[in-house]
């Protein structure tokens, strides 16, 4: 089985906080001192409420190990008969 690279959300420059958990917009914007999330994607269901900023962060990671663990999955093969 090949593994994959860790994709680039994996990284340590990976804006986990400023990545919408819900879209994938970037809010380019945010500062350090704002602890709240609202997306600005109008029709995001995150633009219509506030996320804990780092509520929204460990959800973009915990989408990211999810997305590796799934790249990782060998791939399905037919069963010989
Ligand atoms: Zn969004």
């Amino acid at each position: 089985m090949t593994v994959p690279h860790l994709p680039a959300i994996g990284c340590r420059w990976y804006p986990s906080s400023k990545t919408c958990c819900m879209c994938g917009a970037k809010r380019d914007d945010l500062k350090l001192s704002d602890r709240v999330y609202k997306c600005i994607n109008s029709s995001c269901v995150a633009h219509t409420i506030t996320l804990d900023r780092d509520l929204n962060a460990a959800l973009n990671l915990l989408n990211a190990s999810n997305e590796y663990v799934r790249l990782a999955q060998p791939e399905d093969t037919p069963v010989d008969k």
